[in-house]
């Protein structure tokens, strides 16, 4: 052997609540690594966009006010991970989303020689985020950010940057509304994370760390999942 050896491309699934940041980490990993983020609204787009069988079938029934099934998606995450771009692996956000789901694209994965190499879950601070994201604010003349407990103007309700005194919030952001949103994620990913902690492929991160601390420890984990 001279040390080369073929392996499949890796498949990551990118767990995590809404405003962990698992947009940046992905983006990070796609260009250190060369992977391809593939969420399933994009794929869907595309699969319609480009008129495949399966985005025939996607079309039908959304356009129809459905819900697009499992096989479909399968099917279209099927052809994606054929394309060349995926060589280099994949990491997958917003799917699978049940363990159902999870099942069907084991399957899928095992007709290519593939498997899921690591399933890594952004953990974050329930109390702490709720802090993080409904103190926001912003200025709505020049849209700076600032912060109730970590970023203050230095004149209170009057913009730094542009003197502006209009300082907006989104509704979104809401304490009661950020932590009913974390429930219904802990709620929903719980028998996911369980499925995937029951195979040896979950790797829990903490997400509220220094985003470069966050970064290094997913490179690790794609690193082992590439040389495996
Ligand atoms: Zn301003």
């Amino acid at each position: 052997m001279d040390g080369q050896t073929i392996t499949a491309a890796p498949v990551l699934i990118l767990l995590g609540p809404p405003g962990a940041g698992k947009g940046t980490q992905a983006r990070m990993l796609e260009e250190k690594f060369g992977l391809v983020q593939l969420s399933t609204g994009d794929l869907l787009r595309a699969a319609v966009a480009q008129g495949t069988e399966a985005g025939k079938q996607a079309k039908a029934v959304m356009d129809a006010g459905g819900l697009v099934s499992d096989d479909i998606v399968i099917a279209i995450l099927r052809d994606r991970l054929a394309e060349p771009d995926c060589a280099q692996g994949v990491i997958l956000d917003g799917f699978p989303r049940t363990t159902v789901q999870a099942q069907a694209l084991d399957t899928l994965l095992a007709e290519n020689g593939q498997r899921i190499d690591a399933a890594i879950s952004l953990e974050v601070d329930d109390a702490a985020m709720v802090t993080r994201i409904s103190g926001r604010y912003t200025c709505a003349a020049c849209g700076e950010g600032y912060h109730d407990d970590f970023k203050q103007p230095s004149q209170p309700g009057t913009c730094d940057k542009c003197g502006g005194t209009q300082m907006k919030r989104r509704a979104d952001d809401k304490a009661e509304t950020v932590a009913s949103r974390l429930e219904a994620y802990h709620a929903q990913t719980a028998p996911l994370i369980g499925y995937f902690d029951d195979k040896g492929a979950l790797t829990r991160i903490d997400a509220m760390g220094d985003i470069g601390d966050i970064a290094a420890d997913m490179g690790a984990i794609v690193k082992t999942a590439t040389a495996r």
